[in-house]
């Protein structure tokens, strides 16, 4: 029978059964599944493999090496664990000690998350170089695959190689014992990464427990923002809490986890995380907000806390006396609205507005949507009425402007334009009689505008008691000979130029 050797601390047990292959001097991977797993179909899986009984019974022999234990210790299950519901993680636990085919990494949100699972093999050459004056041989250790991060355990850098390990459908790749290219340039690394990779190793380590409830998660982080006086009211304070992360993880170290988010986003993660859980949340989320929030503790004392947490929301024990009141809150909205807007309305009473929003938010919502399409609405137009103001208007307008001999051209188009709803008005001229004669009647022609503009110039030269000639009214009436209306010409010489006789 084959012998499967007893795993090193931290050993996943994808290298177990690599190490299994080469001590047994099997080379065929389907040869191996068979004496391993006794399945040819088993898909060789680094970081949340199944079929772990059967590992269990190899190792019978050496004792103490139940699924869950192998499961705990030698997989990155613990890393997801703590942040699932626990149904979810019995399941997986069941899932991975016989057929998964996949399920798993489904279920525990792993092909969903935004932080990416680690696809390549990976490694450190420092602690390599213990593991061979430790063992003898060096074997792929789980703490070298936590996904998003690139720092091992030690504080070195990870070293990315080139291969993926989901490229070998049914291999077992045994770890390198040497590696070619020392060369390999280190990247900058945040005092902040450090700390999150020392505690996400921790996380690695935790023992088998239960998991808390997403209503136990919505209660501690309720209290996490309390405790550090970012709150508003009832609610978090999401624009502090983002100063404090982001004081912690600069948005170059976020965006290198594909943890960096919008901060003016409603939905960005690090707000729903202190809103109420709906879904499972990554480890690295989890432990970021920690961080920044400087909780104390290690990180199963934390989780120890989360789980003391009260199961049931204090929400729903609210919701049952409000039936009575949303009546009345209703009708005092509805009342406040007849004589406000629904802005002027929350200002004057933002009690009852609150509460709505709080208790009876769609209804809110449909009635103050109603509302808006109410006011919105076009009301029928008085032409007749419209008709007689604007004509008025016009009038007065004229009036002002005949006086004024530095205007502009007062034509039809310009009075319009200079009428309320002039725009409008000029394409509805025919439900507008009155004025439309008005504007035929008064709109100054061109030689109208010409003459008025030579009478100005005559009237400024007089006061400066200057010399009316012809070429100086037309200059200073912005006027040439070519331009001049016949009319206009008459006008100029037979009233103006006579005045200096
Ligand atoms: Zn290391």
């Amino acid at each position: 029978m084959t012998s499967v050797p007893v795993p090193y601390p931290n050993e996943l047990i994808y290298s177990v059964i690599a190490r299994t292959g080469v001590n047994e001097a099997i080379s065929s991977p389907k040869q191996l599944l068979d004496e391993v797993f006794g399945n040819r179909k088993v898909i060789s899986t680094l970081d949340l493999p199944s079929h772990i009984e059967k590992i269990s019974q190899h190792l019978a022999r050496a004792g103490q090496y139940s699924a869950e234990k192998l499961i705990y210790q030698h997989t990155l299950f613990p890393f997801y664990a703590p942040f699932v519901p626990e149904s979810i993680r019995q399941r997986a636990i069941k899932l991975m000690s016989g057929f998964s085919n996949g399920a798993v990494h489904m279920m525990l949100g792993v092909a969903a998350s935004r932080v990416k699972a680690v696809n390549y093999f990976r490694l450190c050459p420092s602690c390599m170089e213990n593991q061979i004056r430790d063992y003898g041989e060096t074997f792929w250790d789980r703490r070298w695959f936590i996904p998003g991060l690139n720092t091992c355990v030690c504080s070195a850098c990870l070293k990315n190689l080139p291969e993926s390990w989901q490229e070998h459908r049914h291999a077992y790749v045994l770890c390198p014992t040497t590696i070619k290219n020392e060369s390999e340039v280190t990247g900058k690394v945040y005092p902040g990464l450090l700390k999150l990779c020392s505690s996400a190793n921790e996380v690695l380590s935790l023992q088998a427990m239960e998991s808390a409830s997403f209503d136990q998660w919505t209660s501690f982080y309720q209290a996490l923002a309390a405790d550090n006086a970012m709150t508003r009211g009832r609610y978090a304070d999401h624009e502090q809490i983002a100063e404090a992360l982001l004081s912690c993880f600069p948005s170059s170290a976020l965006q290198e986890l594909n943890l960096d988010f919008d901060v003016k986003n409603d939905t960005n993660w690090l707000k729903t995380i202190f809103r109420k859980h709906r879904k499972s949340f990554s480890a690295l989320q989890h432990l970021m907000v920690w961080q920044a929030l400087k909780l104390k503790g290690t990180v199963a004392e934390t989780i120890h806390e989360v789980k003391k947490k009260r199961a049931v929301p204090i929400r729903r024990l609210v919701k049952q006396k409000t039936k009575g009141q949303v009546d009345i809150y209703r009708a005092k909205w509805q009342s406040l609205l007849r004589r406000l807007e629904i802005k002027e309305a929350r200002r004057a009473e933002g009690g009852v507005y609150a509460w709505l929003y709080r208790h009876d938010r769609q209804w809110l919502i449909d009635f103050n949507a109603g509302r808006r399409r109410k006011r919105n609405g076009h009301k029928p137009i008085n032409w007749h009425y419209r008709d007689l103001t604007l004509t008025r208007r016009c009038l007065e307008l004229i009036a002002e402007k005949d006086s004024d001999l530095s205007s502009p051209r007062l034509s039809k188009l310009w009075l319009i334009n200079h009428l309320p709803h002039g725009r409008s008005s000029a394409k509805k001229l025919t439900k507008l009689p009155i004025l439309d004669h008005c504007l035929d009647t008064y709109s100054e022609s061109i030689t109208d505008y010409q003459i008025r503009r030579l009478t100005y110039a005559a009237y400024q030269l007089l006061r400066q008691h200057e010399e009316l000639a012809h070429w100086r009214l037309l200059r200073l009436a912005g006027l040439s000979i070519e331009r001049i209306t016949d009319e206009a010409n008459d006008f100029l010489r037979e009233v103006i130029l006579r005045v200096r006789h």
